[in-house]
């Protein structure tokens, strides 16, 4: 067989059966009455006796009483707006069902349902909880990008990129210092 066949067989096959890792990691919603359904029902993986915080609960604290509350990485990455190297959260290979809170202020942001493997070393979802983030456009880089932030803290916790996987389409990726997993049972 030629090259090019090959390469044709592999395109008629979709780029999806060519990495079954991603494949699989795809998100099981199908249309936005499925995305609708996650963010509505969202609560389902909350473990119980969490006390839910509200986005219209706004929490503003000075500089240094925030890096009192932070660690030196958590306070560079949502007070600075900085950016972990790939590949260093644990929560990349979170898998539990749970809650993911912002870690600055423990407003919830993401669940379990709404995240998926990417392949970028940072975990990655494709939809949030409804009224988490604000978003800005920064332009750091040469290309302008959206920079999201919690809303009730304005932490800094990542990008959003339209690469992400159907239905949404987005690609909310989010710095793993930025977030902290609530598993619904178990430890944390
Ligand atoms: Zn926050």
């Amino acid at each position: 067989m030629e090259r090019r066949d090959i390469l044709k067989g592999a395109l008629a096959t979709g780029l999806w059966g060519l990495l079954p890792g991603l494949a699989s990691a795809a998100p099981q919603v199908k249309d936005m009455k499925g995305i609708e359904e996650l963010q509505k029902n969202w609560m389902a993986l909350l473990a119980p006796g969490i006390k839910v915080l509200k986005p219209n609960e706004p929490m503003k604290l000075a500089k240094e009483e925030w890096r009192k509350r932070l660690d030196k990485e958590q306070f560079y990455v949502l007070r600075e707006e900085g950016t972990e190297r790939p590949r260093t959260s644990p929560l990349n290979q979170e898998k539990r069902d749970g809650v993911f809170v912002c870690a600055g202020c423990d407003l919830p942001v993401f669940t379990s349902a709404m995240k998926y493997e990417s392949g970028t070393g940072w975990p990655s979802f494709f939809t949030t909880i409804p009224g988490a983030f604000a978003t800005k456009t920064d332009f750091k880089l040469f290309l302008p990008r959206t920079e999201y932030h919690c809303v009730r803290c304005g932490g800094h916790h990542g990008h959003v990129f339209d690469d992400g996987p159907p239905p949404t389409g987005q690609r909310w990726c989010n710095n793993g210092l930025a977030l902290k997993f609530i598993p619904k049972t178990g430890k944390a």
